[in-house]
């Protein structure tokens, strides 16, 4: 078995998420993942902050989440969604409809986060093909595709770097008023206008519930929401929230939206939805929209990806949430957030750092400066955690099975890290 920590051919031919491959990261070889660690070709053992990025609620390797594969995969990998259907789409639809947001009860499976939000904005489209703009919140994130990057900060996404090949959007500041402070209405004052103001073109505004993540780790108040809501109904333009990130409780509530106690028009889920076993999206929506979307000149709603619902990550996605639902994840979380709030505190005394902050199972550090990527993430392996910093984020988000001990670690390595900085 190879046991370099650092593999020659990896650095040379294959590309890591957003890295050069004429001046590569070092990237840190896994060969195996258990419970809440991983394990590192030279047997070192890390704790797990990341959940590899929100994903793994469960930790790594649930015996019942593996189980399950193997079953649907014995059974059957993979059909066609189109003209047939199976067990594991129609269960786990059932599943995700008795947690979804009030009126929320069509259903349609894509594979990625990314080509969820392409679904969702294409729905919104369809609803009424003469309304084709999109208004958003500065610092967001929503994916990689063509899209998903249009709705992305213009700033700190990829914008600048595709130029005029996006699709131009309209953008309003992210909310200021931070989640647990008092609200100030004129924190919605932007947005209010320019749904006033674009009423007539909007086919959707789409944005994060509650927590913005990639974008900025920022967590902002509940009333913005709110007000959202009413200020989308009055002009007649449909909401959309991307639940990616915030969904299967890593905000402290099941989703984000039930932190304001407000529905969508259509909600993406993604990544936790399989406990990070495999990669499935679902894109939620309103018998109204569907309708709208299905009666048409297309008469239908025109998406639908090779693996769309397929069978395994339906199989895995329907027990993981199952698992999640029936597990004391509320008390799991809230400890989490109290651990995270108490260890992280000292961090605000310190010169390098701008900000901490907790929500549910996140805790984040915001440095005056962004960290050297490579030092900082040898500096964390070598304390025994997996963390990945970027920009000037410093953050974690554990799985919910996380041990005391186990999260104590992340935050010493988090606060020694910032402490050299
Ligand atoms: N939306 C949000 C809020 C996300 O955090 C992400 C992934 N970080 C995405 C969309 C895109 O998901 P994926 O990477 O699975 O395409």
């Amino acid at each position: 078995m190879e046991t370099a920590l650092f593999d020659a051919f990896d650095r040379d031919h294959l590309w890591h998420p957003y890295t050069s491959l004429s001046n590569p990261l070092p990237t840190y070889k896994v060969v195996r993942a258990e419970g809440c660690e991983l394990e590192l070709a030279d047997g070192r053992r890390l704790v797990e902050g990341m959940s590899s990025w929100w994903c793994a609620i469960h930790g790594y390797s649930h015996p019942v989440l593996v189980k399950a594969l193997q079953e649907q995969a014995a059974t059957m990998s993979h059909v066609m969604f189109g003209g047939l259907t199976h067990e594991p789409a129609i269960a786990l639809g059932k599943l995700l409809l008795g947690i979804a947001p009030p009126g929320l009860d069509k259903i349609f499976y894509a594979d990625s986060g990314s080509v969820a939000v392409e679904a969702a904005m294409k729905m919104a489209i369809q609803a009424d093909p003469r309304k084709t703009g999109f208004l958003t919140i500065r610092s967001g994130y929503h994916g990689d595709t063509w899209n998903a990057m249009s709705v992305c900060d213009p700033v700190t996404g990829m914008h600048g770097l595709f130029g005029s090949a996006l699709p131009k959007r309209h953008f309003v500041p992210a909310p200021a008023c931070r989640f647990g402070e008092a609200w100030r209405l004129e924190d919605f004052t932007p947005m209010g206008e320019a749904i006033r103001a674009l009423r007539e073109t909007l086919a959707a505004v789409i944005l994060e519930p509650i927590v913005q993540g990639a974008g900025g780790m920022r967590f902002y108040h509940p009333e913005y929401l709110r007000a959202l809501r009413r200020a989308c109904d009055e002009a007649g333009v449909l909401l959309v929230f991307d639940e990616i990130a915030t969904g299967f409780g890593r905000t402290g509530k099941r989703f984000a939206w039930e932190h304001a106690g407000v529905a969508p028009d259509i909600m993406c889920i993604g990544k936790a939805l399989t406990g990070g076993m495999m990669t499935l999206s679902a894109v939620l929506t309103t018998a109204a929209v569907a309708e709208r979307v299905c009666g048409g000149e297309a008469r239908c709603f025109m998406h639908g990806p090779t693996f769309m619902a397929n069978p395994l990550a339906c199989a895995v996605a329907r027990v993981s949430t199952e698992l999640f639902l029936a597990s004391p994840w509320q008390t799991r979380v809230g400890a989490i957030e109290a651990q995270l709030r108490e260890e992280l505190a000292p961090a605000r005394a310190l010169s390098a750092v701008a900000d901490v902050r907790v929500l549910g199972a996140i805790g984040v550090i915001e440095l005056r400066r962004p960290v050297d990527m490579a030092s900082a993430q040898r500096f964390l392996v070598e304390r025994g955690v997996w963390l990945r910093p970027f920009g000037r984020l410093l953050y974690a988000m554990p799985p919910y099975v996380i041990a005391p001990e186990q999260l104590t670690r992340l935050t010493q390595a988090m606060l020694a890290l910032a402490r050299t900085l």
